[in-house]
């Protein structure tokens, strides 16, 4: 389940790939960030390059090497986390877009691992890159993709670190879960703000995160929101298959449309 990777083709390989693939790519973007005790830092980068690849060794998409890198300095009171600012990341992206469109993939999925925080700045570059350079792009989110299967397995709130994110991790990379030091720290209610899609209630949209509350969260939890010990590798097969259909399903439609 490798996918059709661009990294390990010659350009001529490439070329041919990029034809078979009816100029079609997969872009799975990360973070390096902490997650909990339990998890390791690359989990939203593993997540978006696991779904890719098996979407891509099932559609015959290319399969771009990952952005591991995202924007998080709300996770920054903890080590090994690796933010880089948004105008970069923008910036960034445009000119990969710019590239891949440039030798014949002008429909783009963009996989994101990182949740809300990479969404704003993976807009903008995308509302950018289909000015200049005319593909088409469509962000790819798990959160937003598995609203039924997460409803369907009783899955808890989306947190950071919880059970939807470890269930997943011991479904794909299980020698890097700790479960042992997974610690719990249930999503609070609250009435104004949510970063769950699946919220029902009015929200405000986005609240910036404040450094004493991160150091309150790394004390209580370790990092953790949410309930990673109800973690479960067979409910984590049956979400990563389940989004891994739906990107299917995305790349056939992207295939039927024009640019
Ligand atoms: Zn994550």
């Amino acid at each position: 389940m490798k996918g059709i990777r661009l990294e390990e083709k010659t350009w001529e390989e490439a070329a041919k790939a990029i034809e078979d693939s009816g100029g079609v790519a997969i872009l799975p973007i990360g973070s390096v960030e902490q997650h909990g005790k339990h998890l390791p830092l690359g989990t939203d980068s593993y997540v978006a390059q696991g779904i890719s690849e098996a979407a891509s060794a099932a559609t015959g998409a290319v399969l771009i090497p990952p952005m591991w890198f995202g924007w998080c300095p709300h996770h920054m009171v903890l080590p090994g986390t690796v933010t880089i600012r948004p105008e970069i990341l923008i910036e960034y992206l445009y000119d990969v877009l710019g590239s891949l469109s440039a030798h014949g993939l002008k429909k783009v999925v963009l996989v994101n691992g990182h949740r809300i925080v990479n969404i704003v700045w993976m807009q903008i570059a995308a509302q950018k890159a289909q000015e200049a350079f005319g593909i088409r792009a469509v962000i790819f989110d798990p959160a937003y993709m598995s609203k039924e299967i997460v409803s369907a397995l009783d899955f808890g709130p989306v947190g950071h670190a919880e059970e939807i994110e470890t269930s997943h991790m011991l479904h794909m990379h299980e020698h890097i879960v700790h479960m042992d030091r997974a610690i719990d720290n249930p999503v609070k209610k609250t009435e104004r703000y949510s970063v769950d899609p699946s919220y029902a209630l009015d929200t405000l949209c986005y609240v910036p995160s404040r450094k004493s509350d991160q150091e309150k969260h790394a004390k209580e939890s370790g990092g953790t929101s949410g309930s990673p010990t109800k973690a479960d590798k067979n409910k984590g097969e049956q979400y990563h298959d389940h989004l891994v259909q739906r990107m299917v399903e995305v790349i056939e439609e992207l295939r039927r449309k024009d640019v």
